[in-house]
């Protein structure tokens, strides 16, 4: 399972962060998928639940997508979208492509 990986690549990545804060107890997790990333966020957010309580107690886990960006060919006009099909809200003509949306990132760490 892809999410699984990603899950367990940002347990690595959180990890490495806790290790510059000797003493902090981990309490909560923020993450931002792309909504073109690939990523299912219910899924991911599943899988990082089983990773975190794996190494640490009681964490909460959140997972959010980010939209990505695009630009109506007819006006110009550049609105978020999340998934497909891209129509410009103003004009209704399709949109030419998408900036953005593929990225993955730790938002936040909660630590006490
Ligand atoms: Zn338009």
């Amino acid at each position: 399972m892809h999410e699984m990986s990603v899950a367990l690549e940002i347990g690595s990545i959180v990890a490495r962060e806790l290790a510059k804060r000797p003493g902090c107890r981990l309490t909560g997790l923020g993450v931002v998928v792309g909504a073109f990333s690939g990523v299912q966020i219910d899924t991911l957010e599943f899988c990082l639940e089983v990773v975190m309580a794996e190494r640490y107690d009681g964490v909460v886990c959140e997972v959010k997508p980010e939209p990505g960006t695009a630009q109506c060919l007819q006006c110009g006009r550049r609105f978020q979208v999340s998934r497909a099909p891209f129509e410009c809200p103003t004009c209704g003509m399709p949109a030419l492509g998408v900036d953005g949306g593929d990225s993955l990132q730790v938002s936040y760490l909660e630590v006490e």
